[in-house]
Order: structure tokens, then C-alpha cells, then sequence
């Protein structure tokens, strides 16, 4: 897709600062880090959202999230890391190429999480109910 901002980066148009790389996927930072170390992971070959990935990049790219992962936590010394994928302009996701965020995190560093707005009685029964109907029906990679 000559007009997405990551496969110009994948394809080394634009310039980033790599730090994974292999014949299927890349991982390099986010401009705009949480922490230095914040990595974008994603496949090389062009899809939009987690829905669309195949199994096999599936598969590789949790590897490679997870390789990072450790390395965030292990030598370069964080206390932990978030993994966000925002999937879809309504969750966030700006650059419709799927990418996942691996948010190193200090303790106590104060990056908010998300509020929850908890449930009124019984709705989470019937929301577990629905989901389990609807995955009885719902395909993976
Ligand atoms: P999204 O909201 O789509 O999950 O996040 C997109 C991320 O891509 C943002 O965190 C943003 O800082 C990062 N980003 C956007 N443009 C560029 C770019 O040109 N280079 C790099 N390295 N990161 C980018
Ligand atoms: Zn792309």
C-alpha cells in the first residue's frame, strides 16, 4: 500500500529506528514513545486489523512480541509493559496498518489505565451468555 506511512517505513522510504527484523516482520520505535523502548510490532505484508492477519503471521508475530517483551523486562530493566493493539478508528488505531504497541512501564510511573464502568446486576451473566453464543459461531486465524 504506497499510501500507508508503515509500509513506506517497512519498505524503508521513510526512516525509522528498527529494532526487530525478518522476512515477514518488523518491530521499530514509535515516534511518540510512552517510554524510550515503546515498539511498534506488526507484519510486513499490508492488512488493516487483527481479523485479517493470517495464521501463520499470527502466530509469528505474538513470537516476536513476546522476544521483545522479554527484553524490555530483562536486560533494559523495566518493571513491566503493556501490549495494545488499537483495532479499528473507534478504539483508536490511527495507522491502519495492524501494529501492536509493547509499552515498557516503570513502577509508579503514573500512565493512566483505562476506567472501567463496571455492571449492573446480572448484565454480566447475560453478556457472557451472548459471548459464548457468538464464538460458538465466530472463526479464528
Ligand atoms: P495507533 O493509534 O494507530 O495505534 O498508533 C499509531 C502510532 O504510530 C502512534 O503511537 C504514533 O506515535 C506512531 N507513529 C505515527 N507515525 C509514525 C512514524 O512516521 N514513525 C514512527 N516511528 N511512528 C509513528
Ligand atoms: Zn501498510
Amino acid at each position: 500500500m504506497s499510501d500507508c506511512i508503515f509500509c513506506q517505513i517497512i519498505n524503508k522510504v521513510i526512516p525509522a529506528e528498527f529494532v526487530y527484523e525478518d522476512d515477514d516482520m518488523v518491530a521499530f520505535l514509535d515516534v511518540n514513545p510512552v517510554h524510550p523502548g515503546h515498539a511498534l510490532v506488526m507484519p510486513k505484508q499490508h492488512v488493516e486489523k487483527f481479523v485479517d492477519v493470517s495464521p501463520e503471521n499470527c502466530k509469528a508475530i505474538a513470537g516476536v512480541i513476546q522476544k521483545i517483551m522479554k527484553s524490555l523486562t530483562g536486560d533494559l530493566g523495566y518493571d513491566g509493559v503493556n501490549l495494545i493493539q488499537n483495532n479499528g478508528a473507534a478504539a483508536g488505531q490511527i495507522v491502519p496498518h495492524l501494529h501492536f504497541h509493547v509499552i515498557p512501564r516503570k513502577s509508579g510511573d503514573g500512565f493512566a489505565h483505562w476506567h472501567g464502568q463496571g455492571y449492573a446486576n446480572g448484565e454480566a451473566a447475560l453478556w457472557a451468555a451472548k459471548m459464548r453464543a457468538a464464538l460458538e459461531t465466530t472463526d479464528a486465524a
